[in-house]
């Protein structure tokens, strides 16, 4: 390979979350390059989508490739700590679960810990599966730590965390690392791009100004305008609306009621059904995220927002921000010398946010099949069979939210409970009901865990479970589950509140 092979300048177009989480990462790892030249353009007048607040454990990961100190960018983007989601009157109105970070209870006898769970149920122990998970426990009693990994035998070892952050401040603090490891901001429109006549690769992209910005590479990160990916280079779109209905959503954040700080709330993420989607309830320190995911098909945007307005904590912050999506994804996420991350390449909704985890995962795939300047047909059909991959396997999961439901209460929730569902997601209810068996899939991103709580929480009953659960006898199982959910109980509460564990660590903004 020679120098003139190699990619000398990387254009990322947009700077929403995606693009400068791009540019953060491709200035950290790649910046010692000969020559590399990292550049990205955004325009204050267009803006961002402005919400994305919700993420899941990987996002450490992230944060540690850029060197990032936690407590700095707790403090700077007013992040509270998340344990897992609660969903509130998905299964049926007055009912909640917690999709927890981290595991429930311990191995017992080298099976997974459910099966003893399940036996316990067919003999008369009724305890709830979140009494066994660490991280629903200290949630539910807003209470946080950092697992403690030297403890393999306490439940400290058992959960992972992640964040709840304000969107735009996160891209600013990204913003302000990556222009300090040399990447180049221009401000501007984008008005059109020019394709090479030979190899049909992007030459430049052209501003208002008349300004012609090369590249070798192009990061399409312009959010739902696509204007690379689908623009200049027409990839299609895979449409899953039959599947997951839900096509627009209002945001809105809201104030804490009576001077009450966010530090002080729960580390859980809430998810509410509503009669035709679901409302998001987010706590950051300084305000709370909301917003309100719907079909359009079976409500309108004034009773979406009203539906939101009269279900909030406390006073309205700014205007109600409507946004239009479609559940799906670009056919191709990596075309010619064009790569789309974030919401150009597609959008799965919020319900398990999952967005940025996407961009994350985009970022890291970039960087393990960096081109040459060529391109590769072998690394484009990789990179677009794993993105492909990704999607189908996280639109599973969120489908099972909506098709296991006992609601019959509109016509939204009749259509999500007689959906067909697609094959993977029907293989795993099928193992289910039949054996109290879950899979995690090759290398699907939900884990064991993710499914268990999702079909308990949602009343998928379980056909069975591991015949080996047997081996212990009927009174040894309920007292060891008596004993795993004491021992929880009393970890959960033995760790600090999550705002004396904030303050301490010097994170309050
Ligand atoms: P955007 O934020 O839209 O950024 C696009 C950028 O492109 C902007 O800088 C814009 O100025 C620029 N641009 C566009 N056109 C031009 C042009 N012509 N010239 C120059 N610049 C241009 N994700 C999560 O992980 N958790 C969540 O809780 C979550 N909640 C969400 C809720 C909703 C309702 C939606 C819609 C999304 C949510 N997401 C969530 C997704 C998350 O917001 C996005 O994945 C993330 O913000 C990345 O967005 P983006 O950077 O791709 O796009």
């Amino acid at each position: 390979m020679t120098q003139d092979d190699m990619i000398q300048r990387i254009v990322i177009v947009g700077g929403g979350t995606a693009g400068w989480m791009a540019a953060a990462a491709f200035s950290r790892v790649l910046g010692a390059m000969p020559g590399l030249l990292i550049t990205l353009i955004e325009s204050d007048a267009i803006g961002t989508v402005g919400v994305g607040e919700a993420t899941i454990p990987d996002i450490c990961l992230f944060n540690n490739l850029l060197g990032i100190n936690e407590n700095l960018f707790m403090r700077e983007t007013g992040a509270t700590y998340k344990l897992g989601i609660e969903f509130v009157d998905w299964y049926k109105k007055g009912h909640s679960y917690v999709h927890p970070f981290g595991n429930y209870g311990i191995d017992m006898l080298g099976i997974e810990f459910h099966h003893m769970w399940l036996r316990g149920l067919s003999i008369g122990d009724n305890s709830n599966i979140d009494e066994y998970s660490i991280a629903t426990m200290a949630g539910k009693m807003e209470r946080f730590m950092r697992p403690d990994v030297n403890q393999p035998n306490s439940p400290l070892s058992k959960f992972s965390y992640a964040f709840q952050f304000d969107a735009g401040r996160y891209a600013q603090f990204l913003r302000r690392r990556s222009q300090a490891q040399g990447v180049e901001r221009i401000e501007g429109k984008i008005v059109d791009t020019l394709l090479d006549s030979q190899n049909g690769h992007v030459r430049h992209v052209q501003l208002e100004d008349g300004s012609k910005i090369e590249g070798d590479l192009f990061i399409d990160c312009s959010g739902f305008r696509a204007l690379l990916i689908g623009g200049a280079m027409g990839v299609g779109f895979e449409d899953w609306t039959k599947w997951l209905p839900c096509d627009r959503a209002v945001a809105m954040p809201c104030a804490y009621p009576n001077g009450q700080s966010g530090a002080d709330s729960e580390p859980l993420t809430r998810s509410i059904a509503q009669p035709a989607g679901w409302q998001w309830r987010i706590p950051l320190q300084h305000r709370i995220g909301n917003g309100h995911v719907y079909s359009s098909a079976h409500m309108n945007a004034q009773e979406a927002e009203k539906i939101l307005r009269d279900n909030l904590d406390g006073e309205v912050l700014g205007e109600a921000n409507h946004i239009r999506f479609t559940a799906g994804h670009r056919k191709k996420a990596w075309v010619k010398n064009v790569i789309s991350l974030g919401l150009s390449g597609g959008f799965l909704e919020p319900l398990e946010s999952t967005a940025i985890h996407l961009v994350q995962t985009g970022i890291s795939r970039i960087l393990t099949l960096f081109p040459t300047r060529k391109c590769n047909v072998k690394e484009i059909e990789r990179f677009n069979q794993q993105s492909i991959e990704d999607y189908v396997t996280i639109r599973d999961f969120l489908i099972l939210h909506y098709k296991a439901t006992s609601r019959d209460d509109s016509e939204f929730w009749d259509y999500c409970r007689n959906l067909e569902p697609p094959s993977g997601l029907a293989d795993k209810l099928a193992m289910f009901e039949s054996s109290g068996r879950v899979f995690r899939e090759n290398n699907e991103l939900f884990t064991e865990t993710s499914w268990l709580s999702v079909m308990v929480g949602q009343g998928v009953k379980a056909g069975g479970y591991h015949p080996a659960a047997h081996l212990i006898s009927e009174v040894e199982t309920k007292e060891r589950l008596r004993h795993i959910r004491g021992v929880i109980k009393q970890t959960a509460n033995a760790m600090p509140a999550q705002a004396d564990f904030l303050r301490q660590q010097g994170a309050i903004m």
